[in-house]
């Protein structure tokens, strides 16, 4: 039996991750924050599938006394200040949570089990004000915001882990990926949150920034998949992950309003007050070295990540889970 090691476990992909790990046989041990607050809550995400071990990336010693305890073959590195409201907040924090604690984590790796295979959580922030469209491995980063200039550090600390000192290390370069279990503090969660919420009638509006804006959206589950068969092949190397679609965030409560029979022009209220900067370049993925090196694609379509996310918010709301819905009621 393998045994993984995830951070992040109780974030939208730790989730994911742990279940497609468990369902494949493999023993895994997911680390956490230890808030104590809100633990009962995230536990029951996992349900029972993982090791839920407590500490913090910042910590320099966090991962060695893992790796020597439990001895993982494979290590997932999930774990970050993620959300929107932390692109720009808390720089030195995010520097080191994004940035530095990946170098701990290899460096860890490369004295305690050198042969331990590694994936980093790389994203498409990274490419920020790039000129390239569609983007791949190849394309130029050009980060715009802390969490993309920290995820583009660990990013060049993995390849260089992996050319120097042999590891088999490699980062997947995500693009936007949902699920029903995507933070509310997200734009598609609260869409389709407000969406359950208005088609139950405990609310009447959703207020939003803009709905221009255009993003290549794929499913948590799918990308998860990528990151694990990124691990499984021969040689290790970094690859784009995403849909190669972009969808707007009009189209995006066009369907989830559909869904529940509403039309969102009607519910749906702009703020003039934020103006739409659009991109230099649409930032749409090109995971064409995904496709033919792992055989990977995704497997939900747009339309059906946004009706799942919907449906489940739909179910959650029926079944007394107005509590996760604080977020959407503004
Ligand atoms: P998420 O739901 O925000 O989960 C991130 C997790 O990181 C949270 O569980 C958080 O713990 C944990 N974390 C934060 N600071 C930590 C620290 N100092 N020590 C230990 N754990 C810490 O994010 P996600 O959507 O699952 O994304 C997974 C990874 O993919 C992240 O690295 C993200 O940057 C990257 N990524 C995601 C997307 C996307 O669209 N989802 C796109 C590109 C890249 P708490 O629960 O305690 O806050």
């Amino acid at each position: 039996m393998k045994t993984a090691l995830i951070t992040g476990i109780f974030g939208q992909d730790g989730v994911h991750l742990a279940e497609l790990l468990s369902e494949r046989g493999y023993r895994v041990v997911g680390l956490a924050r230890p808030i104590a607050e809100t633990l009962p809550d995230r536990q029951a995400r996992i349900s029972g599938k993982v090791e839920i071990v407590y500490g913090d990336l910042r910590h320099e010693d966090t991962l060695g006394t893992l790796l020597k305890k439990y001895k993982p073959q494979e290590v997932y590195n999930l774990a970050a200040r993620a959300s929107s409201s932390q692109l720009f907040d808390q720089p030195l924090l995010t520097a080191d949570v994004n940035g530095l604690a990946v170098v701990r984590i290899l460096e860890a790796i490369r004295t305690v089990d050198p042969k331990i295979r590694f994936c980093q959580a790389s994203s498409s922030e990274m490419f920020g004000n790039t000129l390239e469209s569609p983007q791949k491995e190849s394309t130029r980063f050009c980060p715009r915001n802390p969490y993309g200039v920290a995820k583009l550090f660990a990013h060049g600390m993995v390849e260089m882990y992996r050319s120097y000192f042999g590891l088999f290390a490699c980062s997947a370069i995500l693009f936007n990926h949902e699920s029903a279990r995507r933070g509310p503090e997200f734009v598609t969660r609260r869409i389709s949150q407000s969406a359950a919420l208005i088609g139950a009638g405990f609310a009447n509006s959703l207020q939003m920034g803009s709905l221009d804006a255009t993003r290549d959206w794929g499913f948590a589950g799918d990308y998860v998949r990528a990151m694990w068969q990124m691990l499984q092949v021969q040689v290790p190397a970094d690859y784009v992950v995403a849909t190669g679609e972009t969808h707007s965030v009009r189209e995006f409560c066009e369907i989830a309003f559909a869904r529940v029979g509403l039309n969102y022009q009607q519910f749906v209220r702009i703020d003039p007050r934020n103006k739409y900067i659009p991109d230099a370049v649409p930032l749409v993925g090109d995971a064409a070295k995904a496709n033919s090196e792992l055989g990977w694609r995704p497997t939900v379509t747009f339309q059906q990540l946004v009706h799942l996310m919907v449906d489940a918010d739909v179910y959650l709301l029926a079944h007394g889970g107005h509590d996760t819905f604080a977020g959407s009621l503004r």
